[in-house]
């Protein structure tokens, strides 16, 4: 694609300080903490002799990461945007070529450039495809290479002296767990912030900014409506949310109406998800394997929240009537705040792990379809959230007390606990689908007969079904 004279440059993108990157933390909604965070940093990037004076310096590296979507890159722009900083952007799929010592040239290259703007920011996308743990397992080959540029990217951020420091290198990742514990070495990347998923209010935040430029009929009704679609879209990332109040303004312009309203909402919403429906009480659309695969999912994730009805909200009921990869279960909404310890992080990660478990249980591991891609991720995301968010355990107290200065081998600790958390959440979920396996197959046939099953039924087949002693699990 280009010619073989640059084929060691960096491909980065370049965007200069006049240009700017158009992009300001007005536009990033919710998580206020991680703003709050980020603005220091610019205000020390742009008054660097002032605070240098006091002894106090500007990080070298900041590493975000999080989901796909949550506006990391957002968060990356609003930075070079508000210092008014020339911005490379990069990608840590650029590097990665084929031929031998193209990635650390084009490393090289890249830090060249941004030091003849400096003060100026590299942005480092997918900062795993060139940063991943040495010596692990070669996906996609190349490995060698990439750790030549990995190599050199370490070089290049020793070697701005700290007094100098005034190319920021901001990374983003949805990998943190196989980054390359070198990079996150005090003087390298030594900020590192998650970025997750809005909670209620960050959603309600995330949608007012993308619904600025649409029309409503009012602006109570655009309150209701915003409201109504936070509440129920949990575990949405601000991508997705911005999507379906795009969604819905293309459906209002299909139907020509003048204003956004309630049902182009929810129809986008509906679309989001990825959940089609096929038709009122109508399920006959669907293949017969996959109603079956249906039902026993909702069947598996209706046993498993009898068995476990904390912390969740009392679910209300579920159907076969959308496909969709994750599951169809109804929770109803309760007042107040929740609070969770942690036996209930885990006994979520048990929650999450049921659609997997009975499709490997009832088809076999080479049979397993999408179905359960969405819980399963849930599960791993939980585990590590209990790990590295909450100090509840083990590994959270040495991760907190060591938080300026990371511990060593920290990706390679993380790996091995969730990796413990999700063996103690499938063996400890297979037990007790084994144990009320009568319960399963009982919702299972019910909800191939009706489509639908209410909690009430739920609740009476769960508690008389007979049960088949299993061994004890433990965490
Ligand atoms: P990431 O880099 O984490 O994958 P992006 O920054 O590319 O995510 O997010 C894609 C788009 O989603 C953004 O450009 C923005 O329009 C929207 N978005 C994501 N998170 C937020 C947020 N917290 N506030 C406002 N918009 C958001």
């Amino acid at each position: 694609r280009h010619a073989l004279g640059s084929i060691g440059k960096s491909r980065a993108k370049f965007i200069s300080a006049e240009e700017r990157t158009g992009v300001t933390f007005d536009d990033f909604a919710g998580q206020e903490y991680i703003k709050r965070e980020l603005q220091e940093i610019v205000r020390i990037l742009k008054n660097d002799e002032e605070f240098q004076d006091k002894g106090i310096y500007c990080p070298k590296g900041v590493l975000l990461h999080g989901p796909p979507g949550t506006g990391k890159t957002l968060l990356a722009k609003a930075i070079a945007g508000e210092a008014g900083l020339p911005f490379f952007a990069a990608s840590g799929t650029d590097f990665v070529e084929m031929f031998s010592g193209v990635a650390a040239s084009r490393v090289k290259d890249l830090f060249a450039s941004a030091r003849s703007f400096a003060p100026s920011i590299i942005f480092i996308d997918e900062i795993d495809a060139i940063g991943s743990k040495r010596g692990g397992p070669d996906i996609g080959g190349g490995g060698a290479e990439r750790e030549q540029g990995l190599l050199q990217i370490l070089t290049e951020m020793d070697g701005f002296k700290v007094s100098t420091a005034q190319v920021l290198v901001i990374g983003a990742t949805n990998r943190l767990d196989i980054i390359d514990p070198a990079l996150l070495r005090k003087g390298r990347f030594d900020k590192i912030i998650r970025v997750g998923l809005p909670l209620r209010d960050g959603r309600l935040a995330i949608l007012k900014v993308h619904a600025m430029n649409k029309y409503f009929r009012s602006e109570e009704e655009k309150d209701t409506l915003l409201n109504e679609i936070a509440e129920l879209t949990e575990d949405f990332t601000g991508a997705e949310l911005q999507n379906i109040l795009n969604e819905a303004g293309i459906l209002t312009a299909r139907k020509d109406l003048d204003y956004i309203g309630r049902d182009e909402l929810l129809e986008a919403l509906k679309r989001q998800k990825g959940t089609f429906e096929t038709g009122q009480e109508d399920t006959t659309e669907i293949p017969e394997e996959l109603r079956l695969r249906l039902a026993y999912r909702e069947a598996a994730v209706a046993v498993i929240a009898c068995y476990f009805p904390e912390p969740l909200r009392p679910f209300v009921e579920t159907d076969i009537s959308s496909i969709c990869s994750q599951p169809n279960m109804s929770y109803s909404e309760v007042s107040g705040k929740v609070f969770s310890r942690k036996s209930d992080y885990i006994n979520s990660i048990v929650r999450s792990c049921a659609p997997r478990v009975i499709e490997e249980e009832m088809f076999g591991i080479d049979n397993l379809c999408w179905m359960s891609a969405n819980a399963t991720s849930e599960a791993s995301r939980l585990a590590e959230f209990l790990i590295l968010q909450t100090g509840m355990t083990a590994f959270g107290k040495a991760y907190y007390r060591n938080k300026g200065d990371l511990v060593s081998n920290l990706a390679t600790k993380l790996e091995a606990l969730r990796d413990e958390y999700m063996r103690y959440g499938t063996e400890k979920c297979l037990s007790v689908l084994r144990e009320y396996h009568s319960a399963v197959e009982t919702i299972t046939e019910i909800l191939l007969e009706k489509g639908k099953i209410k909690a009430e039924e739920i609740w009476d087949i769960y508690k008389s079904a007979p049960r088949v002693a299993q061994p004890s699990v433990s965490p």
